[in-house]
């Protein structure tokens, strides 16, 4: 399956398939990557394990130079001290401006080495291949970044991939929990545009779980169209663009709380979007808005109820951080019906806080 983010002179393809990894050369070369100068790719541990022999040894077979940059597995990998082993690397194997970085893994490795990318020699071209469910949301859209330790994605920039090769074969290695942390986005995107898409996970979840090809490609396909469209729509996140954080302003809470560690990505938006569902519904949505995004976040295997020891003044407190908030009043993403949603920049802190306390009575 193929796709195109529309960006006018930087639109990009996103192809989708199985078996992507080992024709890599053949879509760099269709996309204009030079062979003359090296690629850098950038992998994790665990990823690297798996996937990096396979991906060097065919580029390499077909001419390319590479290095590569293996970073430890998980969140603390987006620091800006691993943005400078990267820079460096590269500046020691003579990257150059024709030169390509390749993010090979999740969403931590799309988002530091596109950062990479967007600053070395003041951007020089980068391609996302992603290798868990969540990064067919994250390696759509161009938002890359490193974490300070005072808060997360805070150095960062806009910087569109040149490609996204998405290889849905890599997704067979993964952590089960991974595999649905990686679905709840797959929900957002259904909840966010689309009520039949929405039905059919409810349909198809058990197959997506199992990693069924035919319904994940649909899937993930589906989730990069809703994310493509609206990239194109408002790349810079002026208005629009907020609708993809249907579920984040109390899920991003969540994880600094739980200390990025307790609930994974999907798992905390998991939680907020059961709230923001619940919000939607006291302010007018059929009941079912609510009832539906709870059933089916729990077929896909995550979380809808918040766990009762997570503190409700230090959830409110980190929504506080956020710079969308101010004097009580935050930027929320409230459903309206399932597929749509509206931006609400008055959302009264008093009434997610009273949501935050309700979502540890959720029946699981
Ligand atoms: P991740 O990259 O840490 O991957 C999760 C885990 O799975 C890691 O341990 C990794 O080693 C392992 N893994 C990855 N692929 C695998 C495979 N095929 N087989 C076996 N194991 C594999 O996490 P993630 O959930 O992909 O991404 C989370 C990150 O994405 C967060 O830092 C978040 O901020 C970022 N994000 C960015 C955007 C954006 O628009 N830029 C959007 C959403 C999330
Ligand atoms: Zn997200």
């Amino acid at each position: 399956r193929e796709l195109t983010v529309q960006l006018g002179e930087r639109s990009y393809p996103i192809y989708i398939g199985e078996g992507l990894l080992d024709q890599a050369a053949f879509y760099f070369d269709k996309h204009g990557i030079g062979k003359q100068s090296p690629l850098l790719i950038v992998t994790d541990e665990q990823v690297g394990r798996l996937y990096l022999d396979k991906l060097e040894s065919g580029l390499r077979a077909a001419g390319y130079r590479t290095v590569s940059a293996v970073v430890p597995a998980g969140e603390q990998a987006k620091s800006l001290s691993q943005f400078e082993e990267l820079i460096t690397i590269a500046l020691k194997a003579g990257l150059d401006r024709k030169s390509a970085i390749i993010a090979l893994g999740g969403g931590v490795v799309g988002d530091l080495a596109g950062y990479a990318a967007a600053a070395y020699m003041r951007g020089i071209r980068f391609i996302q291949m992603p290798t868990t469910i969540l990064a067919h949301d994250s390696s759509v859209g161009g938002k890359v970044a490193v974490n300070h330790p005072l808060a997360k994605n805070i150095i960062g920039a806009f910087h569109q991939p040149a490609m996204v090769l998405y290889d849905l074969a890599t997704l067979r290695t993964l952590p089960p929990r991974e595999v649905s942390s990686g679905l709840a986005e797959v929900v957002k995107h259904g909840l966010i545009r689309s009520a039949e898409f929405v039905a059919w996970i409810d349909e198809n979840a058990d197959k997506l779980r199992a990693l069924d090809p035919e319904a994940l490609g649909y899937a993930l396909y589906f989730g990069c169209r809703v994310k493509a469209e609206i990239v194109s729509q408002d790349e810079r996140e002026n208005d629009l663009r907020a609708i993809l954080n249907l579920g984040h302003t109390i899920g991003h809470a969540l994880e600094a709380v739980g200390g990025y560690g307790e609930l994974l990505h999907g798992e905390a938006i998991a939680i907020g979007m059961v709230g923001a569902a619940r919000i939607g519904v006291e302010l007018g949505a059929p009941r079912e808005v609510y009832e539906v995004t709870k059933r089916v976040l729990a077929k896909c295997g995550l979380p809808v109820r918040l766990p009762a020891h997570f503190d409700t003044d230090a959830i409110m407190d980190a929504m506080r951080h956020d710079k969308k908030f101010k004097e009580g009043r935050m930027v929320f993403i409230v459903p309206t019906a399932i597929g749509d949603v509206v931006i609400d920049k008055n959302m009264s802190a008093e009434r997610v806080r009273r949501i935050v306390e309700q979502l540890k009575e959720e029946e699981q």
